[in-house]
């Protein structure tokens, strides 16, 4: 890479004027002051907003507008100007002497070139692009051999090679003596090595396509900032190397990844939905609505017939209630999951899809996930390096968000084990092949399963009826027996719905609150609103739970089988995250005895055994 603007030396004094001299819209020198707290934390990277360059001053915008085709040539001129800048500055000491001698690296964000993982090959190899995206693999860390030291075996002489590209440049023979050469590790520069797998963000994805995904290397310093779940976004260099899988084609099939120069993991909420003054504005206005709930309730897949109930368990749980960090440290969770237990055709599919496309960060994927993760994560062998690599499930991918999983009941054996952790502490611990970590999984899970026998019997309990162990089932929050039965006047009616909605003439077919509007508020619920439970509210979920507790006893002394009807602890935490919620989609701050009231009937529908539609 050759720049034709300037020589080298004159860029250096350039990064450097910038350092010194930029201010921002407040007058601050920003850059001055972030060298300033580098030198003080002997940190080595310094970033570099690319609009602030091409705003600088006018001798600025070639130099801006040539970062993006010749990376290289810049992050080295800019490193440069660092490292001199910290020779200027730093004390006189030996520590610090020391910290001196390591690189720095001007890192640039905010390029213009913002790419998709669609669009990612109309950019040429070489050029510095942004990409967003979640990271599902991370990789060990390696050292990487950049500065090679070659010693004579009979001279002694030292021969040191800076590795560009991707390939050590072996010296065999000695240029003095002639006499063999060796790889002095000892000498050798290294530095920490990490790939990664960026992919298309769930939300993102068109229903039923596959995730795109590209591989980045990232080195020295920023090798520890990223972990799989993060949604990141990232700056690189296209690089291109050889295909593994070449086939036969020696040299002829090549798979690009990223060089990534800059990571930033943006604040992790409900970052990617913009609210809008006039959206707020639209919130709170829906909010005051009388019929708000029913709307609500209505705008959940409105082409499916029916199903009132689940549809406000969905329309809940979409909400959420507010997570709580008890006094000794522990946590309870907000999250509230729910299971659709049900024969096969009554919409649980259909259900599921919709809320993964109206819940923020929603994402639909079934029991047997669509990577060898599944739905928790996976210790996986990388192709690339051979070595280890952490690969996130579905349920870390969908970290703060909804995952709607089909077929839950399908999941793996290793699933099946760590599925508990998730569902409770909201983490997913992996110990395995020397990698060891923890990852947030604080997702709401919408499930749904077929029975074993192909239809939901009666006469044994929902254990039994489906493959999922007691353990599995007593997390979900809310699980609803959706059974198929005939029946002349309900069987014309949903006939009569499915028909008119395929012929376009149906009014209900239709949300009564924009999809979109309707995500945002959501959003804007989840940002703003926690609500805390006023002292009717409690009595009344008290009240209740003693009362179901009490006919849990007496059925039980007159031998009555107990399956459903049976409540514990558990339930009683999943009616105050019902409760919050109902109070939370209201935009209230208070949990209110009608929000608990509500909040028991649904759950009275759902320990009676059945919902009908
Ligand atoms: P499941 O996942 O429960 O087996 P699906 O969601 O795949 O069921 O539904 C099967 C088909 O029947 C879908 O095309 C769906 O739209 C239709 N269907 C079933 N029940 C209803 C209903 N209550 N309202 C509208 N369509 C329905
Ligand atoms: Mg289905």
């Amino acid at each position: 890479e050759k720049s034709p603007l300037m020589s080298s030396e004159e860029l250096v004094e350039k990064y450097k004027s910038f350092i010194r001299y930029y201010r921002d819209e407040n007058n601050e020198p920003i850059y001055q002051k972030a060298l300033a707290q580098l030198i003080e934390e002997q940190r080595r990277s310094l970033s570099v907003n690319w609009y602030h360059l091409y705003n600088f001053n006018p001798d600025f915008r070639e130099i801006a507008e040539d970062i993006v085709m010749n990376p290289s040539l810049h992050i080295s001129a800019g490193s440069s100007a660092i490292k001199e800048l910290v020779m200027e500055l730093m004390p006189m000491t030996e520590e610090f002497r020391i910290y001196s001698e390591g690189d720095f690296h001007l890192r640039f964000y905010n390029v213009p070139t913002k790419a998709s993982f669609r669009d990612l090959t109309k950019f040429s190899i070489g050029r510095l692009i942004e990409i967003e995206g979640i990271i599902t693999r991370v990789s060990d860390i390696y050292d990487k051999l950049v500065r090679a030291s070659f010693i004579c075996t009979n001279c002694g002489r030292i021969e040191e090679i800076d590795i560009i590209g991707e390939k050590l440049r072996v010296l065999e023979k000695c240029p003095e003596c002639g006499a063999p050469m060796k790889l002095d590790h000892e000498m050798s520069k290294f530095i920490r090595w990490r790939s990664v797998r960026i992919q298309e963000r769930p939300e993102d994805l068109p229903p039923g396509m596959m995730p795109e995904h590209v591989d980045g290397i990232l080195t020295d310093d920023i090798v520890d900032d990223v972990k799989p779940g993060d949604r990141v976004r990232v700056t690189g260099i296209i690089r291109i190397k050889p295909a593994r899988r070449d086939e036969g084609r020696e040299g002829l099939i090549y798979k690009r990844y990223l060089e990534i120069i800059h990571v930033e993991v943006p604040n992790r909420v409900y970052e990617k939905l913009e609210i809008t003054p006039e959206d707020e504005e639209e919130i709170l206005k829906l909010s005051e609505r009388e019929d708000l709930e029913e709307l609500i309730v209505k705008s959940i897949a409105p082409s499916v017939f029916g199903w009132a109930d689940v549809k406000r368990a969905i329309a809940y749980a979409l909400f959420g209630g507010s997570t709580k960090i008890l006094a000794d440290g522990s946590k309870v969770r907000g999250e509230i999951n729910v299971l659709l237990v049900g024969d096969p055709g009554v919409a649980k599919s259909q259900l599921l899809k919709y809320t993964a496309q109206l819940a923020p960060r929603g994402l639909y994927t079934t029991g047997k996930g669509s990577t060898a993760a599944g739905l928790t994560a996976a210790v996986v062998r990388d192709s690339a390096t051979g070595g280890w690599t952490l690969e996130a499930g579905a349920l870390v991918l969908a970290d703060m968000g909804v995952a709607c999983i089909d077929e839950f009941d399908k999941m793996s054996e290793d699933d099946r084990r760590s599925i508990h952790e998730a569902m409770e502490q909201q983490t997913i611990s992996i110990a395995k092949a020397g990698i060891v970590a923890t990852l947030n999984a604080r997702t709401t899970i919408i499930a749904a399963a077929n029975p074993k026998k192909g239809k939901y019997d009666d006469y044994v309990t929902v254990a039994e009826n489906i493959n999922l162990p007691p353990t599995i089932l007593s997390r979900f929050d809310l699980v609803f027996i959706m059974k198929d039965r005939p029946g002349v006047e309900s069987d014309s009616m949903v006939a009569e719905h499915i028909l008119i909605t395929r012929m376009g003439r149906n009014p209900e077919a239709k949300p009564p609150i924009d999809p979109n509007l309707l995500k945002k508020y959501i959003a804007y619920a989840k940002q703003n609103i926690d609500p805390i439970l006023t002292d009717e509210a409690a009595e009344r979920i008290k009240n209740y739970y003693v009362d179901v507790r009490g006919r849990g006893i007496k059925e039980s002394e007159e031998g009555i089988v107990q399956d459903l009807i049976s409540i514990t602890p558990r339930q009683l935490e999943a009616l105050i995250r019902l409760s919050e919620a109902r109070a939370r989609m209201h935009l209230r701050r208070e949990v209110t005895a009608e929000d608990a009231e509500m909040a028991i009937n649904l759950m009275e529908i759902t320990l009676k055994g059945a919902a009908y539609d």
